[in-house]
């Protein structure tokens, strides 16, 4: 099974798809884990990403689509591919369409994640990770059970995203609107769009995307 979140900045697309990573076995292609990757290695693809990221816009399609074709010959998708993050735009939504349809596989399900956008803001500011097991934290909705270890392996290093601040924010959220909603029509027209309220808790968020999966 193959399924897209799709939902702006802050939306919970990380958490859910770590989760089903856990639950499920399927494998996460998270465009933005990837070029963040890329950064740290100093890779060509990292050094031109750089910036456009830290002021949040986006990464030309060419470089994420080519990413996401790397990634889908070398993983083991077989339980089914999480897209998280990607396709951000229409010539993205496109090239997923070519590179699923020439390896033999298809788009199962669009699960739109609904937010509102103010509330992005405080879960995006608060947001931050293990820095060795990159387990998902937030100051206010999750912090780790014993104050300063992280719940999953332990370590006492936390890391915050260098894009996670308000003006990037604005940014990356009127790139959602202005180039990422306007895909929905496209997936809708397929009849593969599952919209969930992600305003809910994460338990009832997991619940909601589980019934979509399991239908
Ligand atoms: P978030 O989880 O906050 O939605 P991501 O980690 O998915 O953010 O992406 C971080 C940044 O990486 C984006 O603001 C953008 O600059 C770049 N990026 C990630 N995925 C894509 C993509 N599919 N197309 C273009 N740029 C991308
Ligand atoms: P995205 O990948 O869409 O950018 P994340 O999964 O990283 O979003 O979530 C952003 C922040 O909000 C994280 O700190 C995460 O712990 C928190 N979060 C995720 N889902 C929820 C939820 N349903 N309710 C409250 N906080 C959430």
């Amino acid at each position: 099974m193959n399924i897209i979140l799709l939902g702006p900045p802050g939306a919970g697309k990380g958490t859910q798809a770590a989760r089903l990573v856990d639950e499920r076995g399927m494998v996460q292609l998270s465009t933005g884990d990837m070029l963040r990757a890329a950064v740290k290695a100093g890779t060509p693809v990292g050094l031109q990403a750089k910036a456009v990221m830290e002021a949040g816009e986006l990464v030309s399609d060419a470089i994420v689509s080519a990413l996401i074709g790397e990634r889908l010959d070398s993983t083991d998708a077989q339980g089914g591919a999480i897209f998280d993050g990607y396709p951000r735009t229409q010539a993205q939504a496109e090239a997923l369409d070519r590179l699923l349809d020439e390896r033999g596989q298809k788009l199962d399900h669009v699960i739109e994640l609904a937010v509102d956008e103010e509330a992005l803001v405080d879960r995006i500011t608060g947001r931050f990770t293990c820095a060795s097991c990159g387990e998902g934290y937030h100051d206010r909705y999750k912090q780790p059970l014993k104050a300063g270890t992280c719940d999953v392996c332990g370590s006492h290093e936390f890391k915050r995203r260098a894009d996670d601040n308000e003006e990037s924010v604005r940014t990356r959220m009127a790139e959602y609107r202005g180039k990422t909603a306007p895909i929905l029509p496209y997936y809708d027209a397929k009849g593969v769009v599952r919209r969930v309220d992600g305003m809910a808790s994460v338990e009832t968020v997991s619940k909601a995307i589980d019934e979509v999966l399991d239908a």
